[in-house]
């Protein structure tokens, strides 16, 4: 936990954010600036700044997971995955997520 960190703080409740799927390891919600019709962040609980700092690799294996398991439970069956790694590289939030993006979720 960051005190300063906006996904922190969303995991935290702060924004009552929701939550499209949670489980012990992630949640998944809405981006807020969406660039696909269907646009989901994967966020792990813990604090990790980026895939560089990720060293859990059950945490690296339940994210990929939670990919699966949201996609499923909303009904999106093709999809893209993206992790934005270092500024250069476009991550503005400096804790560890995976984007989802898609066309069409029948369960969204
Ligand atoms: P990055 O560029 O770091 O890979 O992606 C950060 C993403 O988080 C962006 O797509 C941005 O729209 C999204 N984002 C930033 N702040 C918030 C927020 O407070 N709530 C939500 N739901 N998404 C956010
Ligand atoms: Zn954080």
């Amino acid at each position: 936990m960051s005190e300063d960190c906006i996904f922190c703080k969303i995991i935290r409740g702060d924004f009552n954010t929701k939550f499209i799927y949670e489980n012990d390891y992630v949640v998944v919600f809405e981006d807020i600036n969406p660039k696909a019709p269907v646009h989901l962040l994967v966020v792990p609980k813990v604090h990790v700044e980026s895939l560089n700092e990720l060293e859990d690799k059950t945490l690296m294996a339940e994210l990929l997971q939670a990919v699966k398991d949201v996609t499923k439970k909303i009904g999106l069956k093709s999809y893209r995955v993206l992790i934005n790694t270092g500024e250069e590289a476009g991550q503005e939030v400096p804790h560890l997520h995976l984007h989802i993006t898609g066309r069409t979720a029948k369960g969204l």
